[in-house]
């Protein structure tokens, strides 16, 4: 008796969360609704029919677990309706499944919106739910076969662990899970947005009632993924018009700001011209003022334009074959009358063309490969009073030839040089005001550089110089014999000095032996810590040591550190945290670069430790 009243009130609640569902889901809850009916049903007519005790018990038991789970089912939708906050929807629901369920264990791991990465999100182990941070491993990197599989539908719902290939076995395994059931997230239209990975107790095998149930969650998970990844969307485009609104108004402020200047001065200098007492020389000064303030605002509007034109992606690239010689000549040639050039002997502009790059193939968009190395060139001119600026190739290889302009001017600090590539980006010199500029013309050249396929990047010493370089394809292989020719002289000479290198990783050494070329220091290699301990025990010296980070260097570090007192630097390729400093810093490292490494940022370090050591 007692047992069908609380099974009545099983099936009032289930019907009073029905009620609530009804509507926010109305198909679910008529499905979920007849289904209900439909097993009560099946019970008032076993229950009719059988009159052992024992069986009816047995019934009633199973019912009461479908009603419980019917009632999961209703609290995980009403959930995922109600619940604003994508975080608390997942737990609450991960804390519903381990009530009702008992499962050991319970992951949710989703993918990114390409499928590329999939990363445990959140877990409930044993009355816990446990929010995984989103840098877990990628499990699809880890078992390519897994993402194989997921992708092609391989797996289907409440397939058993024990059933996959070893190597997705194994994958499981590393994070913690045993008698398993997937629950790949698939919603109606198809997408793939992760798994439910539910660990049972080892004795404890779903029935395929229970399997049905995990799988209407991971519909209904999927479905709250989905709409947070609309609303990510969302939050991202709102953010990005924001952002452009802003830059619109900045550029608007900056733009009034930099008309005014040329053009006050040219009304102003008109007004002056016309004071008839004025002597030829005054005249003429102020005719040359406006003449400057002409070609200032000429410059200004072009570069207005091509940032529009930039932006609006209306700026067309066309390539045509050109001598490579013959191009660099005429673009020195366009300086022949310039003043700065002209009035003074202590400046000098050359070009620097060796013969041997003169055969190789080269197409450009001659207008704007002039323009880059006319902006760099200007910019050098205008911040260098004394020395030279020089302009032309560094080297080639593969298919790709790099240009350079030096200047031995007032250089740029180190905290800017990373931000001059930006828009409207002047470097604040207090002492001078006499640098007129807008800021725009390297973010053009930029993109000037890459829109012909290349790269730019700077080197820079304040007081010393620099050294612009940007790359250009080429329309064949450069020739061995041509191969690595350097011909810029670098801004640091390090002729007497020796870098021991630890390094293994191939990229990483290409680009350490670019970037250290034209200093003139000695360079020995390593590919490990413990074969550069040994040099070192040997009774070798080196003026420095640049180690990459692992575990293995930096135990040799640490014995290298005891062995010698040169200075050692740890370069990390792919991690910077806190810890990883402290851990370098403990092993006797006394500077710790990480990746992406700027060149101006190592030279800059390796300068400042030669000075101090
Ligand atoms: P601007 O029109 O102001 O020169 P750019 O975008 O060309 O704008 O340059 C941005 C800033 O970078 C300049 O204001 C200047 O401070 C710095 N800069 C560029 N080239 C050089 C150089 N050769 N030497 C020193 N500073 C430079």
């Amino acid at each position: 008796m007692t047992q069908k009243k609380d099974g009545i009130k099983s099936y009032e609640k289930v019907q009073e969360l029905l009620g609530k569902l009804r509507q926010s889901e109305p198909e679910l809850c008529s499905e979920l609704e007849s289904y209900i009916k439909s097993l009560v049903a099946e019970r008032n007519e076993a229950q009719n029919k059988l009159t052992n005790e024992t069986e009816l018990h047995r019934l009633h038991n199973q019912h009461n677990i479908h009603l419980q789970h019917f009632e999961l089912i209703s609290e995980t939708v009403v959930i995922a309706n109600t619940e604003k906050s994508y975080p608390n929807a997942l737990n609450r629901i991960l804390e519903r499944v381990g009530y009702h369920m008992t499962p050991k264990r319970v992951m949710i791991l989703s993918d990114n919106s390409d499928s590329t990465a999939c990363q445990i999100e959140y877990q409930w182990v044993a009355q816990d739910v446990q929010p995984i941070l989103r840098n877990t491993a990628n499990l699809y990197a880890e078992c390519p076969l897994w993402q194989k599989m997921q992708i092609n539908r391989e797996i289907n719902s409440g397939t058993q662990m024990c059933d996959l290939p070893d190597e997705i076995i194994q994958t499981f395994e590393k994070i913690g899970l045993k008698n398993s059931y997937i629950f790949p997230m698939i919603r109606n239209d198809g997408k793939l947005y992760g798994a439910i990975l539910f660990e049972a107790d080892e004795e404890r095998q779903l029935s395929k009632l229970e399997i049905g149930y995990i799988q209407i969650i991971s519909i209904v998970i999927s479905g709250i993924i989905h709409i947070n990844r609309i609303l990510d969307d969302l939050i991202r485009e709102k953010e990005r018009a924001e952002e452009s609104d802003q830059l619109k108004s900045s550029f608007l402020v900056n733009m009034s700001h930099d008309i005014r200047i040329p053009v006050n001065s040219i009304l102003g200098y008109s007004d002056l011209l016309a004071d008839e007492d004025l002597t030829q020389t005054e005249r003429e000064e102020f005719i040359e003022m406006i003449n400057k303030s002409g070609q200032d605002l000429v410059t200004l509007i072009d570069n207005i334009i091509d940032i529009s034109k930039i932006e609006t992606g209306q700026l067309n690239i066309k390539k045509e074959p050109c001598p490579l010689g013959a191009l660099l000549d005429d673009i020195i040639a366009t300086y022949k009358h310039d003043h700065r050039l002209l009035e003074t002997d202590d400046l000098s502009l050359q070009l620097d063309f060796s013969p041997q790059y003169a055969n190789l193939k080269f197409s450009t968009d001659i207008f704007r490969f002039r323009q880059i190395c006319t902006n760099l060139i200007d910019n050098s001119l205008k911040f260098t009073v004394k020395g030279y600026v020089k302009f032309g190739v560094s080297k080639a290889w593969g298919n790709t030839i790099e240009f350079y302009v030096q200047d031995t001017g007032i250089g740029i600090p180190e905290k800017e040089q990373p931000i001059i590539f930006q828009r409207f980006i002047k470097v604040d010199r207090s002492y001078a005001n006499e640098y007129n500029g807008t800021g725009l013309g390297l973010s053009i050249c930029k993109s000037l550089v890459e829109m012909l396929g290349g790269e730019i990047h700077v080197v820079s010493v304040p007081n010393k110089g620099s050294i612009f370089y940007f790359t250009h394809p080429l329309d064949c292989e450069v020739p061995e014999s041509v191969n690595n020719q350097r011909e810029v002289k670098s801004l640091f000479d390090w002729k007497s000095r020796k870098i021991v290198i630890v390094n293994n990783i191939e990229q990483d050494r290409k680009f350490l032996t670019s970037v250290l070329s034209n200093t003139g220091v000695e360079i020995v290699w390593f590919r490990t810590g413990s074969e550069a301990l040994h040099y070192f025990e040997t009774g070798n010296v080196a003026d420095i040591v640049i180690i990459e980070m692992n575990s293995s260097n930096l135990d040799a570090a640490r014995r290298i550190h005891r062995a010698s007192p040169v200075p050692i630097i740890t370069q990390s390729a792919d991690s910077n945290t806190d810890e990883d400093r402290v851990r370098a810093r403990k092993s006797g490292c006394i500077e710790f670069l990480a990746n992406p490494l700027p060149p101006s940022t190592l030279l800059l370090t390796i300068d400042r430790i030669f000075k101090k050591w």
